[in-house]
């Protein structure tokens, strides 16, 4: 049951109950932070096993989205919706655009995007009835697909990481791990190919990979082998969760850079884990950025050069959360988090400057 507690726990600001019985919607908008701007976040439709995984979903995402979107430096706060219903059987045009007036109804304190069970397509219904929603097909203005964005963020960030932990940021001839051959994978290893790494790869479906094979030179293993091969960096660009105490006594990687978000199952504590086992871990908030880069630059009048440029800065970044890591003594999650709550305080201090003069 909905409790004020679960808000209270960390801070947020907001949760709207969404229902309209005509058009088949149940929906939780949740708004964690608008310090910066706006809160944005995707929408995610999925049949939650009970209301309250539901609701606990959208406030872990939304707080997550502050964090990602403060410690990238955009203005932009953290926010995300879930629809609980199946998405192979309940979308309809009135489903989404019912819940596009929800949306608007926020007056733009919330801006939604696609995530896990929406698309394009579901996004374009929203549009028909606000205009606070990102990550809208080209054809209509938007950015498309960020996956490109993303990818490249990443490609980034592990040089960042390779730069901390060999003091080069080469990858050429480094073997790396990557679990899940999807949208981002499939950039991602366009990438590393070209660079000169040795890529091994894994995916429960056969048609992804073959699609990847066709295009450059991989090693496929099963998807069970990826945590225990020989590999310098392992990139987990599939499912959440995956990084725990069994996965981890199997991994002999040096580095874990990938796309993946919520990778961590006990983030603090199997971070704490790596770092035991000299693991030198990329927070995901931080490397997976690009995609909300991308959807932000959508907000300005879209362009990927510049979408891309911006999500070099993913390098920098993650330089200073190691560097900050390895000076206090702390996890990476811990110092991505300092860095991210600093610029909230920064920038909520900035908002008294003249009150307090
Ligand atoms: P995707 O659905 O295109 O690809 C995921 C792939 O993982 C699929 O090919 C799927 O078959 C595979 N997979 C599922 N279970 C697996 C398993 N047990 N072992 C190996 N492979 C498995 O998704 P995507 O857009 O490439 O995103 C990948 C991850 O990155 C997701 O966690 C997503 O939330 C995150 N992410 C994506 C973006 C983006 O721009 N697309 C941005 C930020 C974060």
């Amino acid at each position: 049951m909905f409790q004020f507690e679960m808000l209270e726990e960390h801070n947020h600001e907001q949760m709207v109950l969404c229902s309209n019985k005509a058009a088949n919607l149940r929906a939780i908008i949740a708004i964690h932070d608008t310090t910066l701007g706006p809160a944005i976040g995707g929408t995610r439709m999925r049949q939650y096993d009970t209301i309250n995984d539901g609701l606990k979903d959208a406030l872990r995402m939304a707080r997550t989205m502050t964090y990602k979107s403060a410690v990238s430096g955009l203005n932009l706060g953290g926010g995300n919706a879930v629809i609980i219903g199946n998405p192979k059987k309940d979308k309809s045009e009135k489903l989404f655009r019912t819940f596009g007036k929800y949306v608007d109804s926020l007056g733009g304190r919330y801006i939604t995007a696609e995530d896990v069970g929406t698309n394009v397509r579901d996004m374009e219904f929203v549009r028909m009835e606000t205009k606070y929603v990102a990550g809208i097909s080209k054809a209509l203005g938007g950015s498309g697909d960020p996956s490109p964005v993303t990818a490249y963020g990443v490609y980034v960030g592990m040089k960042a990481m390779a730069k901390k932990r060999w003091g080069s940021d080469s990858l050429r001839g480094k073997k790396i791990a990557i679990q899940g051959a999807g949208n981002v994978a499939s950039y991602l290893v366009e990438h590393l190919y070209h660079e000169g790494a040795q890529i091994i790869i894994a995916d429960k479906n056969e048609y992804k990979l073959k699609k990847i094979v066709s295009s450059v030179k991989v090693h496929i293993v099963p998807p069970e082998e990826i945590y225990s091969v020989d590999a310098e960096i392992f990139s987990p660009c599939a499912l959440g969760g995956i990084i725990n105490e069994e996965t981890i006594s199997e991994m002999n990687f040096d580095i874990i850079a990938g796309s993946a978000n919520n990778q961590l199952r006990k983030e603090i504590a199997d971070c704490k884990a790596l770092a035991e086992k000299d693991i030198l871990y990329a927070p995901d908030y931080v490397i997976n950025a690009g995609g909300l880069i991308n959807v932000a630059n959508e907000l300005e009048g879209y362009r990927q050069d510049r979408a891309l440029r911006q999500a070099e800065g993913i390098y920098d970044t993650l330089i200073r959360v190691m560097n900050l890591a390895e000076m206090e003594g702390i996890t990476s999650l811990e110092a991505a988090n300092r860095l991210a709550e600093e610029r909230l305080q920064m920038v909520a201090g900035l908002k008294n400057i003249y009150t307090n003069s």
